[in-house]
């Protein structure tokens, strides 16, 4: 072992990040000398605040190519999902009901869909092909004249797979249908323009982006078309109504910050995290019967998904005891259920059961990498040596052939 590699190794970014102390020393201040309120408007300590915040909601709207207007702060991602969701829902009653997703979408929208249809919305999930895209027909044949809402994520926290946004967004505009997306795994990442793209809604988050935990934010157009919201958690009409409560004020500057960063860093890191990803990959490659899920083209350069035929899941994350990966998502590995994302993909359960997914970040290195690949390689080849199936492959028996009888 390389004894210059600190354990555990992390490689699940996409779960969540650390700060990055940069992110951090801007923050401190605002938790302790620059208390005020960004509410309040009688005294410089609530003008710092305000300040602090709107240099905040400049910097993230930057990253995106909006008005900083039209950044709402948010609790977080799975907030913004929700604000964005049941806010056009119960703006639109009127002029329709329903609403179109993906199957693979995070539990974040998934869920929020669920509630939806309980309460009188109807919901078309499309399905995604072999590769986790969806498909721009299907999406086409979807859209009733009551449609009012699509929401298709940018790209998958499981698998890194970036869906086709800017052909959604130009086909909801067409239609004139309202279009969402959950943004939280390519914003600060991939570029993200969302006049270009026609995204009228998008939802992001700070700790996914060297942030801290808890800060959100939801894009909300304001022109051609302007979108409205009704809100859902009601106060003292901060945000534009959209969203009311005291401000973050730490950690908004704190996801303000980090989206600086991230922007400004994104030719060079991408880069290099996609050349770490491919060295990876490449390693992981090199044992038989490895395979890449999602769409080796359309992904994110950081996250690598890949199954190990023949290997029981559980038994190889507990072999990879000082690797921090994960098998499935972080809100579904506590389950034990295989990933319905990749069952979507047409997985069966023992190909998703046997996934590891790996998401490379700011902090990774090649030597951290090698060091993975020649544990995974290690557990693998240990697992199969006492599995009965991968001693059947072997002797080039086909497993489906076999017809197993019950006990
Ligand atoms: C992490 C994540 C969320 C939830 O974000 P929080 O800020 O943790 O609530 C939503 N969607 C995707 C794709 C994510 O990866």
């Amino acid at each position: 072992m390389n004894m210059s590699i600190k354990t555990p190794i992390y490689l699940d970014y996409a779960a969540t990040t650390p700060i990055d102390q940069r992110v951090l020393d801007k923050m401190m201040p605002y938790l302790t000398s620059h208390y005020g309120n960004a509410a309040s408007r009688t005294h410089a300590y609530g003008w710092a605040a305000e300040e602090a915040v709107e240099g905040a909601r400049v910097e993230i709207a930057k990253t995106i190519n909006a008005d900083s207007k039209e950044i709402t702060f948010t609790s977080g991602a799975t907030e913004s999902n929700n604000l964005a969701l049941k806010g056009v829902a119960e703006y639109l009653r009127e002029q329709g009901k329903h609403i179109i997703s993906v199957v693979t979408e995070h539990k974040a929208i998934i869920d929020t869909c669920k509630h939806l249809e309980r309460n009188g919305c109807d919901v078309t999930m499309l399905p995604v092909n072999a590769e986790g895209l969806v498909s721009i027909e299907q999406l086409a044949a979807a859209m009733r004249d009551d449609t009012i809402l699509v929401s298709v994520m940018f790209a998958n926290n499981e698998t890194g797979v970036i869906q086709p946004i800017a052909e959604i967004g130009a086909l909801c505009h067409e239609r004139g249908v309202l279009f969402h997306t959950d943004g939280v795994q390519a914003f600060g990442k991939v570029p993200i323009d969302v006049k270009k793209m026609n995204i009228d809604l998008m939802s992001i988050s700070a700790h996914k982006i060297y942030g801290p935990k808890g800060v959100g934010g939801l894009y909300v157009r304001r022109r051609r078309p302007r979108v409205r919201l009704s809100p859902q958690i009601h106060g003292g009409g901060h945000e534009r109504g959209n969203r009311s409560g005291t401000l973050n004020v730490p950690g908004i500057v704190g996801f303000g910050e980090a989206a600086r960063l991230a922007r400004e860093a994104m030719p060079a890191e991408s880069a290099r995290t996609f050349a770490l990803r491919e060295h990876l990959r490449q390693r992981l490659s090199e044992i038989p019967h490895a395979i890449l899920n999602g769409s080796l083209e359309h992904r994110l350069p950081g996250t690598l998904n890949m199954s190990f035929a023949y290997v029981e899941g559980e038994s190889l994350l507990m072999g990879l005891k000082d690797i921090a990966v994960s098998s499935g998502s972080a809100c579904t590995s506590a389950s034990l259920e295989p990933s319905y994302v990749l069952r979507a993909m047409g997985l069966d359960d023992e190909l998703a059961h046997s996934s590891l997914r790996m998401t490379i970040g700011r902090f990774t290195t090649r030597d951290e990498l090698d060091y993975v690949a020649d544990q995974i390689k290690f557990h693998v080849e240990r697992l199969r040596e006492m599995s009965p199936l991968w001693e059947m492959v072997q002797e080039g028996i086909d497993l489906s052939s076999i017809e197993w009888t019950p006990h």
